[in-house]
């Protein structure tokens, strides 16, 4: 399940470095997260890291893109060919 970034975000832009999957944009007053690049982190982290990095809270799962585990690995190899 890819996140999303809800209405809390008050676009301060700490989470954009913090993807791996270079999955965040800017908006002008709110980031945005592409679903098809998102794997809630899986693939390399633990925890999804946006979510760990907002002092807002506004990173939160979007059910709307639910995915298993499985999909969302192959998402992560889909992005990093040839990476570990
Ligand atoms: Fe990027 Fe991970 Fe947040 Fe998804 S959960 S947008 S992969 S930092």
């Amino acid at each position: 399940m890819a996140y999303k970034i809800n209405e809390e975000c008050m676009a301060c832009g700490s989470c954009e470095p913090e993807c791996p999957n270079n999955a965040i944009t800017g908006g002008s007053s709110r980031f945005l997260i592409n679903p098809d690049k998102c794997t809630e982190c899986v693939g390399i982290y633990k925890t999804s890291r946006c979510a760990e990095v907002c002092p807002f809270g506004a990173p939160v799962l979007d059910p709307v893109h639910k995915e298993s585990q499985a999909k969302l690995l192959a998402k992560w190899k889909k992005l990093h060919p040839g990476e570990p």
